[in-house]
């Protein structure tokens, strides 16, 4: 899931400053699992609008907020209070931003969320970032995520900093290496993980912006 948090109310004051109606887009994907695009969220940010003498014209959650298409349909029924409103607050990532950025080229559109990263949540309202995305998963090989994991996302670590098992970035952190290691020699892996030694990374898998077209099953 794509983890985001909402952003420190001196900023959104800062952005929304020369606006005087809202319309609030919320997401009942990620973001409602984070807290930070559900019902909650968005009475919160309704109150804290109306509070300042400005005004909310109305409010809508889409099923999915990154889904172009969907939501434009679903929309549409707000189409009175979204003409209501000057400026459309989006509580989702910023993908879910974007969406509504391209519905409404009319509309100021402003992100009430930073979008933090791809994780999992461990408890309710948890979350811990797991994958960065890069194109070239290496799970097969490493079972856990040393890109991720391992700040300086070294490829063969551990490197010459790790002391006491500990990570030199992080002396909190167990260097994510040795982790690895245990896990896949408990899982009697290390001779297919060492059969795989990773060359250098091919970064530009990751290069931005990415896009993908399925065109038909293998
Ligand atoms: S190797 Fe790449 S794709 Fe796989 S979990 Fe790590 S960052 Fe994500
Ligand atoms: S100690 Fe381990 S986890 Fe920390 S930076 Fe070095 S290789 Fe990465």
């Amino acid at each position: 899931m794509i983890v985001s948090k909402r952003k420190p109310l001196k900023e959104l004051e800062n952005l929304i400053r020369n606006y005087e109606s809202f319309f609030l887009v919320g997401c009942a994907e990620c973001a409602t699992l984070c807290g930070s695009g559900d019902d909650e969220a968005l009475l919160s940010i309704k109150e804290w609008i109306t509070k300042s003498g400005k005004t909310v014209t109305g409010w809508f959650t889409p099923k999915v907020g990154c889904q172009i298409l969907g939501t434009k349909r679903q929309i549409n029924q707000y189409k009175e209070s979204l003409n209501q409103a000057q400026c459309i607050l989006v509580l989702s990532c910023g993908a879910g931003a974007q969406t509504i950025t391209e519905l409404f080229e009319d509309k100021p559109v402003i992100p009430v969320n930073d979008t933090l990263f791809i994780g999992n949540m461990r408890r309710f309202r948890e979350f811990e970032e797991r994958c960065r995305a890069c194109g070239e998963c290496l799970l097969g090989i490493t079972n856990i995520c040393v890109i991720t994991l391992c700040p300086k996302s070294m490829l063969n670590g551990p490197c010459g900093g790790y002391k006491n098992g500990k990570c030199e970035v992080n002396p909190e952190l167990r260097c994510v290496w040795i982790v690895a290691y245990e896990i896949l020699e408990k899982r009697k892996l290390l001779e297919k993980f060492y059969e795989n030694l990773h060359g250098p990374k091919d970064w530009s898998k990751s290069n931005s912006p990415r896009a993908l077209r399925i065109e038909g099953k293998d």
